[in-house]
């Protein structure tokens, strides 16, 4: 998205507040992005960077730039358009050739979920939540073929539970695949 960003990966680059805002203890960084998901890693951020920049992609509303204002987050309205550093990130440069040190840029754009991914292609959610895929023990949705595991089939959201599933839903899946190849010898 910009410039050098892959490059920096895991070198100053950043996807995800809640998991590396702890790096980040007494830095500067910024964050690019947009919706409550900038907003939320913006103030994680603060509680333990000494300085938060916030950089918005699309226009953010009032009453949500006062929350972060309000916690001392600055507000740029230059876009930064290129990650400067050489093995990692030291700063940006701005479109109007400005630039500005940092030791991180996280980029908090969102994620889609279980129901904006999979509803919309038929896959059943788990009906008191609407959080989660549905499956059965041999990890199947109600969608033949498809099966799924993991923290998308709800909680516990522990390692062993997806490792286990992950591995019922691998079985099943070529179980699945064989039965299709032998029906169609069989036609
Ligand atoms: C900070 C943190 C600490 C944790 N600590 C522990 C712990 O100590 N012990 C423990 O047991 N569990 C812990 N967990 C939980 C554990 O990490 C998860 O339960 C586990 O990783 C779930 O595995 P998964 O394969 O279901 O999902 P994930 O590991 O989240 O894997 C999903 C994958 O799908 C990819 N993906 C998502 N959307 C798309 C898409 N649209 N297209 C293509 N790919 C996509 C993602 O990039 C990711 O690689 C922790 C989680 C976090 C966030």
């Amino acid at each position: 998205m910009f410039g050098q960003e892959e490059r920096f990966v895991g070198k100053g680059v950043s996807y995800c507040a809640d998991c590396d805002a702890w790096f980040y203890r007494g830095k500067k960084v910024l964050v690019i992005g947009d919706g409550s998901a900038a907003i939320h890693g913006a103030k994680i951020l603060k509680k333990f960077a000494d300085k938060v920049y916030f950089y918005g992609l699309k226009p953010i509303p009032e009453e949500f730039l006062s929350e972060l204002t309000a916690v001392s987050i600055e507000i740029l309205s230059k876009k930064p358009v290129e990650i400067m550093g050489d093995n990692e990130v030291k700063g940006v440069v701005f479109d109007d050739g400005t630039q500005l040190e940092l030791d991180g840029i996280f980029i908090e754009i969102g994620a889609k979920g279980p129901i904006e991914l999979l509803a919309p292609i038929g896959i059943e959610l788990d009906p008191e939540t609407f959080s989660y895929v549905k499956v059965d023990r041999k990890m199947q949705t109600n969608v033949q073929g498809v099966f799924a595991c993991g923290d998308l089939t709800g909680p516990p959201l522990q390692l062993a539970k997806a490792v286990g599933e992950g591995c019922v839903a691998g079985l099943s899946a070529s179980d699945y695949v064989k039965q299709v190849l032998k029906n169609l010898k069989e036609v």
